[in-house]
């Protein structure tokens, strides 16, 4: 079974995570570190657990998710995944940095491969299943972990909110269509880890969650 580590970092307080197993394989999902102390506690926490990163995994590619990939790369080198669909977003990720006044260091020009829908991300002998889910970003993705009944959920899903869906590439009805296709159809007491915000569960979401009623 896989564990999960989340920190909050960056102007836009956004969730980065670690999923790690036994053994201390982790892959890293949206690395969103911006301030230098920021980059020192997450590695601080790889070295005390004797975490061996094995890649990078982005949710999508907003610039609040990418602003530490290139750091995370240059310090354990290894490979960076997303979803085809969000390359358009990638590749506008540093120039909405400086149009924000948040520069940060220049992206690869492409990931070492894309994700893909229905693809199973094996660490060790433990499986993610990965879930298009566009609508906040058209290539937008969810990382259900069934062992332990938890989804990594990036922008799409919050407690009590959606995702933007007013920015490029964004479109609000797609976005309704894969939280009630792809993540209310998961088991109640599954645990959302999202890119913002606290923990909830699609329980509580399909119950509570204003937007989906
Ligand atoms: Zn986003
Ligand atoms: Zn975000």
């Amino acid at each position: 079974m896989l564990s999960i580590q989340s920190f909050c970092f960056n102007p836009f307080q956004e969730n980065t995570y670690i999923i790690f197993n036994q053994e201390g394989e982790a892959i890293l999902v949206d690395p969103g570190m911006y301030y230098p102390n920021e980059f020192e506690a997450y590695d601080a926490f790889i070295r005390t657990h004797n975490l061996k990163p094995t890649k990078i995994i982005n949710t999508h590619t907003h610039l609040d998710h990418v602003f530490g990939v290139a750091k995370t790369i240059g310090a354990y080198q290894i490979p960076f995944y997303f979803h085809e669909a969000d390359k358009p977003v990638y590749d506008a990720a540093n120039v909405f940095g400086e149009m924000y006044g948040l520069k940060f260091d220049q992206l690869p020009k492409t990931p070492d491969a894309y994700i893909k829908e229905g693809e199973e991300i094996t660490l060790g002998t433990d499986k993610l299943e990965v879930f298009l889910t566009p609508g906040h970003s058209p290539g937008s993705i969810c990382l259900y972990h069934a062992a332990a009944n938890w989804v990594i959920s990036g922008d799409v899903l919050f407690q009590m909110s959606i995702g933007r869906s007013d920015l490029p590439g964004g479109d609000h009805q797609t976005l309704l269509q894969s939280i009630r296709t792809k993540l209310f159809t998961l088991p109640p007491e599954t645990a959302v880890h999202s890119g913002h915000g606290p923990v909830t569960t699609i329980g509580l979401e399909m119950m509570n969650n204003p937007f989906l009623q």
